[in-house]
């Protein structure tokens, strides 16, 4: 029978050295079984927790937590956490945003709710039993199954740890988020340095991809000390804005955009056609900066994100 214990409660099993998995039931409606590792490495050091699989259909974190799980924990200092398919219930149908079971983004519930329905209690579950107990948060996305995607790490603004670790991780474009109910906005209200990397997208997951977040994570533990070798510092790009333009129709999107490229204001980015053929909005962007990711599918709903620029660079 699958258990529910918190972070402590699972590593307490582990010995120095040892890797231990298990599949955990989730205190939801209805309850789910998410996989889950503990790593205890042969010497002390801090506890880092990484989840991957907030949304189910981005398959390249989802390998990359996985390939995180399979390090060798003799080669650790301290603890690592890995919780490769948080949303279950999601990647089983590969759903694009939401879960089959109220419909909602859990990367818009956290910290969450012990009352609410199944994305805030699993966001509360998340919250309350795993991240309050590390000592950092690796949050791994990519594009979702209709988005195409340039890496980039999101954090809290103005927290000085998780810029830090998202700066250490090594993925040119770093942005500071004020929005509120992401993992990484989640755990700096428990003060838990949190960065949320993404690369991949549309359904694949290319070994490039999966590399770029397991790097990224190897190069965040050595600079929390947990992996041998000094940090190498890599350039970044500091975006201050992440415009996400939106449709406002249902119809047939065709974007003209190009990923990790410099667009203009006023450039246009692409148009959509209703269902009966007519041009109904031509999308252009409203600042210079860089194309950071777009939907790819030709399929489009009023209220869907289509375009997202990362703009604020010194270069902008
Ligand atoms: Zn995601």
């Amino acid at each position: 029978m699958p258990t529910t214990p918190d972070l402590p409660a699972l590593v307490a099993n582990v010995a120095r050295g040892e890797r231990h998995a298990a599949l955990l039931a989730t205190p939801t409606d209805p309850p789910t079984e998410v996989p889950a590792f503990a790593l205890r490495g042969a010497r002390p050091g801090p506890t880092l927790l990484v989840t991957a699989g907030v949304h189910g259909a981005e398959y390249a974190s989802i390998e990359a937590a996985y390939r995180l799980a399979a390090l060798d924990p003799t080669d650790l200092s301290g603890t690592l956490v890995v919780l490769p398919i948080v949303n279950r219930t999601a990647y089983r149908v590969r759903a694009i945003y939401g879960n089959p079971i109220d419909g909602k983004n859990l990367n818009r519930q956290f910290p969450g709710d012990p009352a609410g329905t199944f994305a805030p209690r699993l966001a509360h579950w998340l919250t309350d039993a795993w991240v309050r107990h590390a000592d950092a948060y690796l949050d791994l996305h990519g594009g979702d199954l209709n988005e195409a995607l340039t890496p980039f790490v999101l954090h809290a603004r103005g927290d000085e740890g998780a810029r830090a670790l998202a700066e250490a991780f090594g993925i040119p474009y770093v942005i500071a988020s004020s929005s509120a109910g992401h993992s990484y906005s989640g755990a700096a209200t428990l003060g838990v340095p949190a960065v949320l990397a993404e690369a991949g997208g549309q359904g694949l997951f290319p070994e490039r991809d999966v590399l770029v977040l397991v790097e990224g994570a190897c190069r965040a533990m050595r600079h929390l000390g947990m992996l041998a070798g000094e940090p190498t510092p890599r350039p970044i790009v500091s975006i201050e804005r992440f415009v996400v333009l939106t449709s406002d129709h249902e119809g047939r999107w065709y974007p003209r955009v190009r990923l990790d490229a410099r667009v203009e204001e006023g450039d246009v980015l692409g148009e959509i056609r209703d269902l009966l053929g007519a041009v109904v909005q031509s999308v252009t962007a409203p600042v210079a900066g860089t194309v950071l990711y777009y939907v790819s599918t030709l399929a489009i709903d009023r209220g869907d994100p289509l375009v997202g620029i990362g703009a604020g660079a010194a270069s902008d």
